[in-house]
């Protein structure tokens, strides 16, 4: 068996919440938007395909022909914008495995992307894209089984509706809960049993709290979390390491620092999500060592 068999890594190939923002501010941590890419026991999975979703495929194109599993949180633009540029898609002899809850209005994740590349918004059709494109409609609590590897999610509270997930193998986790805003008076039960002893939580933390309840530009009902919330929710659910992520444009990178200082100064084993590392998981399940690896993008 080859060693990436044997490995648990998370790479962060989009990490900026709402908008890419590249520019002298952001190039610590990153401007593209949410792409997480999982290997997990030989097999690639790939959450969201926000702007990271692009240079993902780039680095990709060495590797051909790739198979992968795609799985959307929702379709909110931050969220699907890299796949119309997503290169491995247009090559034959690669196969996506596509994954989203459909919308509240019915449309499922096929019908969404499609939608994006119709004129005149986009001069390249879906249909053009010549990989294998296998779309599945999740059910809301389903559990998907790859093998050895079982894929969860669950309803997050987010204007238009998300999903978070967890993955499972080999008696690791990781969750991935973005987009969501917490509750007033009560952590997110749904959260909660996501993020359960988890290994790694990636958690939606756009704001603080000063700038959630701001007088005059409060963000209640925006559909997002701080890293406040995300501490409560990864002592409560016992998680190992917390990944503040879905980082505001607005957060330059000094910015960020200082949460990341403060988060940790409340849990120890934070870690602020940067486009290009990665996170491997190691050791036995029960040691609970989750390393963070620096890795460099060259694409
Ligand atoms: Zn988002
Ligand atoms: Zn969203």
């Amino acid at each position: 068996m080859s060693s990436t068999q044997n490995l648990f890594t998370i790479q962060f190939w989009g990490v900026r919440g709402s908008i890419a923002c590249p520019g002298p501010e952001t190039v610590r941590y990153g401007g593209n938007t949410p792409c997480i890419e999982m290997r997990v026991g030989g097999k690639r999975l790939i959450f969201d395909g926000g702007t990271g979703l692009r240079v993902l495929g780039q680095s990709m194109l060495s590797q051909m022909p790739v198979e992968a599993y795609m799985f959307f949180t929702h379709s909110h633009w931050d969220h699907i914008q890299g796949v119309p540029f997503f290169i491995p898609a247009f090559i034959k002899g690669n196969c996506f495995h596509i994954y989203g809850a459909p919308a509240p209005n019915g449309a499922t994740i096929e019908k969404r992307l499609t939608d994006q590349m119709l004129h005149p918004n986009f001069p390249v059709p879906i249909r053009v894209m010549q990989a294998d494109l296998k779309f599945n409609d999740l059910e809301l609590g389903e559990t998907v089984e790859i093998e050895d590897i079982t894929v969860e999610n669950a309803l997050l509270n987010h204007p238009g509706e998300a999903v978070g997930y967890r993955v499972n193998w080999r008696g690791y986790s990781a969750a991935y809960i973005t987009d969501t805003e917490h509750f007033a008076d009560s952590l997110d039960t749904n959260v909660l049993r996501l993020a359960r002893n988890a290994d790694v939580m990636i958690y939606d933390a756009t704001y603080t709290d000063e700038e959630y309840h701001s007088q005059g530009s409060s963000k209640v009902g925006w559909g997002h979390s701080t890293w406040q919330e995300a501490v409560k929710v990864a002592i409560a659910a016992n998680v190992k390491k917390l990944v503040i992520f879905h980082h505001d444009p607005l957060h330059n990178d000094d910015f960020l620092d200082h949460v990341g200082e403060q988060a940790s100064g409340q849990f120890p084993n934070t870690f602020m999500a940067r486009e290009g590392q990665t996170i491997q998981l190691v050791g036995t399940p029960a040691q609970n060592l989750a390393t963070v690896q620096e890795t460099k993008v060259t694409v």
